[in-house]
């Protein structure tokens, strides 16, 4: 069973289990009156300064449902326009919202890992963290994993030496998730790079994800 946490795709087909990640608030019931599984977040370019915290109650409104299996993504993105006091009040909104669901958080991060190092050391979250798109050097990740972060990859480990994919031969077996994001590159083709990144067979890799999926997104 092959397993994307984190897709922005809804209807591609799919031979396993996706997370599709809801960017439009104002569609979350919408979603959730369809089928599929997802997670559901403000991203830092969709905050709306003036009627967030109207999202974000939305969602606390629906984030029970089980169809929800994760909040985010959400996070901080240093190189958008946003002022990053406005991004962080968004953000912890998001970060108590998957606390009190108990259920994990996906994370959007460019360029302020030691800002979200710091709020997990702040915040001492019950709920995993899961910093998605990874790709940037191993030496970052290497202090977030020492803080219990977890880690997906997507796409980018399909470029020989990427940062992705010399972070994903490093990775701890346990910490790691694979994804396909926005990319139109089929699952089993980022599973398959995984495999043969860490060594392993494919069969393997995906049965370690299942297992890891199940446990960390308290699914079936
Ligand atoms: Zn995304």
């Amino acid at each position: 069973m092959l397993t994307d946490i984190h897709s922005h795709h809804f209807n591609a087909p799919l031979d396993g289990i996706r997370i599709s990640n809801i960017l439009n608030v104002d569609r979350l019931e919408e979603y959730l009156a369809g089928e599929g599984l997802f997670s559901v977040g403000i991203h830092p370019w969709h905050i709306h300064p003036d009627h967030w915290e109207d999202d974000i109650a939305i969602i606390k409104k629906n984030m029970a449902n089980p169809k929800i299996l994760a909040l985010g993504e959400a996070g901080l993105d240093r190189l958008i326009d946003l002022p990053l006091n406005i991004q962080q009040d968004v953000f912890m909104s998001m970060i108590e919202l998957s606390e009190e669901a108990q259920k994990p958080l996906i994370i959007h991060c460019v360029r302020s890992f030691a800002e979200l190092a710091s709020l997990h050391r702040a915040v001492k979250p019950k709920q995993k963290w899961i910093i998605h798109g990874f790709n940037i050097r191993w030496e970052i990740a290497k202090g977030l994993l020492d803080q219990d972060f977890y880690f997906s990859f997507g796409s980018a480990i399909l470029h020989h030496k990427s940062a992705a994919a010399l972070a994903l031969e490093k990775m701890p077996s346990d910490r790691f998730f694979l994804e396909t994001d926005e990319s139109h590159e089929p699952l089993d083709s980022i599973f398959a790079a995984a495999a043969k990144i860490r060594g392993v067979n494919e069969h393997v890799l995906s049965d370690d994800l299942f297992g890891r999926f199940k446990e960390i997104f308290n699914y079936g």
